[in-house]
């Protein structure tokens, strides 16, 4: 299995527009951040974790020509307003493409993107709309999401809950405060963790910052983990030096075979 970190950016992306920090003036492409991505690949099979609004760029940057389903972590905009890029590939080649999101938030896209999952959806003859079925699970459910045998784990995120899941020797925790006592047998020891991080110190009501991140990574006895979702506070070389031994700052592009 290949994992792609497609976006390793907090809600406001990196560089923040108007901001003039020396993370977001650095010359360092590892301070580039987009919105949240990801890509599973396996024997020729892809799964797309979140549509952010650089989805398009994504795509590009990562030559993705087909997808095989999309898993939606939930519904805050910087993970699924880039939504309408996946018309692209529905488009052309025709085919409904699947798109596992939990049920909680189910009427909340059908609402959002009505144009294309509302009761009155409807295209004019000529254009096109995103041709995607929304699919939806639990928590702690079993999900076959492209060939890939996904569980499922809610993560309280402030009042909301984002969804992750374990996946053979990956698990994936984004805008995740807290990691509930229930999901530690699923995640423990997990040879390779994604996890999101903000900053340093100051700690924020829905995500971790990096401290609780590497916490929940020791108490999950976690093997190589990746923090993502990280914010303008922290510069990608300053991160990476001072991490423990076993831990990565992700960067956008970065690919990892597990
Ligand atoms: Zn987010
Ligand atoms: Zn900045
Ligand atoms: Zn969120």
């Amino acid at each position: 299995m290949r994992l792609t970190f497609l976006g390793t950016g907090t809600s406001f992306g990196v560089p923040v527009p108007g901001c003039d920090c020396a993370v977001c003036t650095s010359d360092n492409p590892r301070n580039w951040r987009t919105r949240h991505g990801l890509l599973l690949e396996d024997e020729g099979r892809r799964l797309l974790v979140d549509t952010p609004p650089e989805l398009r760029l994504q795509l590009l940057a990562a030559k993705v020509d087909h997808l095989d389903g999309v898993f939606i972590t939930h519904a805050h905009a910087d993970h699924v307003h880039g939504i309408d890029d996946l018309r692209a590939f529905t488009t052309r080649e025709g085919y409904r493409l699947p798109v596992y999101v939990a049920a909680e938030y189910e009427e909340e896209l059908r609402t959002r993107f009505a144009y294309f999952w509302g009761p009155d959806a409807r295209t004019t003859p000529g254009s096109s709309v995103p041709g995607l079925d929304l699919v939806t699970f639990e928590d702690r459910d079993r999900v076959e999401a492209a060939g890939f045998d996904l569980e499922t784990v809610a993560f309280p995120h402030g009042w909301f809950r984002s969804y992750g899941f374990r996946v053979g020797d990956l698990a994936v925790i984004v805008d995740a405060k807290e990691v509930p006592d229930s999901a530690v047998p699923l995640l423990q020891g997990v040879p390779v963790l994604v996890i999101n991080a903000l900053w340093y110190g100051n700690p924020h009501p829905t995500h971790f910052n990096v401290e609780e991140a590497l916490e929940a990574a020791r108490r999950l006895e976690a093997g190589t983990t990746y923090l993502t979702h990280l914010t303008h506070r922290v510069d990608h070389a300053d991160l990476e030096s001072r991490l423990p031994a076993g831990v990565k700052p992700a960067w956008d592009g970065l690919t990892i075979e597990i």
